[in-house]
């Protein structure tokens, strides 16, 4: 998990702890909500076992991007160069699925 951190506060370790009333706070009292999290597309915000805020890479994405590798993983006889062509989708179809553990661990998928 990617953590998310106070865009008021300076240091890095300004990271922001879940409160019992779903607002978020970092070390110096600053309060943002799940209306404040702007992500793109691609990533899902959560919040691992400790508490702390961050974002993960949605698994529905994850599991597109494995759909995807597989595919072209069964098609690389097609390439130019098709063990190239193997190394890339099987390289492309683990880091999506290191992705989907990832958001597994935080409940996300
Ligand atoms: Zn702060």
């Amino acid at each position: 998990m990617n953590v998310i951190t106070c865009a008021f506060c300076t240091s890095e370790a300004a990271t922001f702890r879940v409160r019992p009333d779903r607002v978020f706070e970092c070390p110096q009292g600053h309060e943002i909500t799940v209306r404040d999290i702007c992500l793109d597309e691609m990533n899902v915000w959560a919040v691992d076992a400790s508490g702390t805020l961050g974002y993960v890479v949605s698994p529905v994405f994850s599991l597109e991007v494995i759909a995807e590798a597989l595919e072209d993983l069964a098609n690389c006889d097609s390439w130019p160069h098709p063990e190239y062509a193997a190394r890339v989708a099987l390289d492309t179809a683990f880091k999506a699925c290191v992705d989907y553990v990832a958001a597994y661990r935080v409940g996300v998928a």
